[in-house]
Formats: C-alpha cells, structure tokens, sequence
C-alpha cells in the first residue's frame, strides 16, 4: 500500500476496526452479563460515532498531506476504486466479531481470494444459490407469500438468509475464533445446519454429500420447471 492508501485505508476502517478490537478485549473482563452487554452497546454507539468518516471528511484530511486541491478530487476516486472489493466485503460482512479478519487489507483480500464464490463444504457456488433464490422467490410471489418477484432463498419468504448468499463461517466452533485459518465461506444450508453442534470432521464425512444431493435435487427441480 501506498503512504496515501494507508492513510486512508486507516481513516476509513482501521481506526473504527482498532477501536472495537480494544473495547471487545475490555469487555472481555466484565464478569457480569447484564453489564457487559450494556457496556458492548454503549461502546458500540460511540465508535459508530465517532469513526463516521463522510467524503468531505476524507478530503479534508487528504488536504492536509498535499496542497493541491484540484488533485484531491482525482486522488479520492482513485482510492475509492483501490478499495472497492474491499468496501463491499466490509459493507455485507464486517460485524465487531470479525474485526481481526478485517484490520489487514491485504490479509482479507489474500483470504477471499482462496474462498471466494463457493461454499467451502459442499462446495455450490454463490451463482447456483441465487438461481435457487430466484426459483423460489417467484414461487412465494406466485402463491402469494410475497407481493412482488424477488430473491427468496427461505421456504416461507422470512427475511433472513432470504438472499440465500454465503457467509462467513469459523469451521471450529470450539475456538470460535475469526481467524483466516479458521474461516471459510459456506452456504446457508451449511452454517445453519453445522452451527455450533456439528464438528467439522462429522459435517463434511456424514452430512455434506447429503446436502450435495440435496442441491442437486433443487437443480433438476429448477430445470425440469424453468
Ligand atoms: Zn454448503
């Protein structure tokens, strides 16, 4: 990374990341759950607050490393564009939990690249789950459980995990660390199921090659009717 990528890959993410990694490690003390929970919300509130960082925010800082304003426009996007991948992955996965996944951009990038776009246990892709979201989308908006056609991945058009897409999971309940090692992405099916009562070893010997069938069950059904 470049002085001015760090800079604002700091501004931007690291210090709020830093922030919640400190105040997650004091928490860690507080014996007491009703307290420790209060203490996690209202620390929760002051880091959202206080590392709220807008554009016109990021461009008067950037001012202050170079005096020239008619580069600041350019320089922004082109840091806008650097971080892109990475912004979306923050925006749709970043939760205190994961900070550590997310405090090394060159970490997590070199992270997703190894995982990205399939389930790391019975291996469907991202694409095959939203063609199932989409099959059973218009099924709920054709029996009238949703009003318009959308992606649904659930049986009864709840809203969670409706967008059927991967998700981050630690194979290690044990640990239940967020570390590299221990993350993979997997499907909904996958996590849900697994969850914290399944090791992985049991997961992937007994119950992934029924979820394969399943999957392709689901794929036959989709062909069969489209
Ligand atoms: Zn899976």
């Amino acid at each position: 990374m470049t002085k001015l990528q760090e800079f604002y890959f700091n501004l931007r993410y690291k210090n709020r990341i830093e922030a919640t990694k400190k105040y997650l490690k004091e928490a860690e003390k507080i014996k007491n759950k009703k307290e420790k929970k209060e203490f996690l919300i209202s620390k929760n509130k002051s880091v959202n607050l206080n590392y709220r960082v807008n554009k016109n925010f990021i461009k008067s800082e950037l001012l202050k490393l170079t005096n020239d304003e008619k580069y600041i426009d350019n320089l922004y996007e082109e840091l806008i564009g650097f971080f892109q991948e990475y912004h979306e992955l923050y925006t749709k996965y970043y939760n205190e939990e994961r900070s550590d996944l997310f405090a090394d951009f060159y970490g997590f990038m070199q992270w997703y690249e190894k995982h990205k776009g399939v389930c790391g246990y019975c291996g469907i892709t991202a694409k095959e789950l939203e063609a199932i979201a989409i099959k059973r989308g218009n099924e709920l908006a054709r029996l009238g459980f949703l009003t318009k056609k959308a992606k649904n991945f659930t049986l009864n058009g709840k809203q969670k995990r409706s967008l059927g897409e991967l998700e981050i999971e630690r194979k290690d309940s044990l640990s239940n660390k967020y570390t590299y090692e221990n993350s993979i992405f997997a499907c909904p099916i996958c996590n849900n199921a697994k969850s914290n009562l399944i090791n992985e070893k049991d997961w992937r010997s007994i119950f992934v090659p029924a979820v394969i069938k399943f999957y392709e069950a689901q794929n036959k059904y989709t062909h069969m009717h489209s």
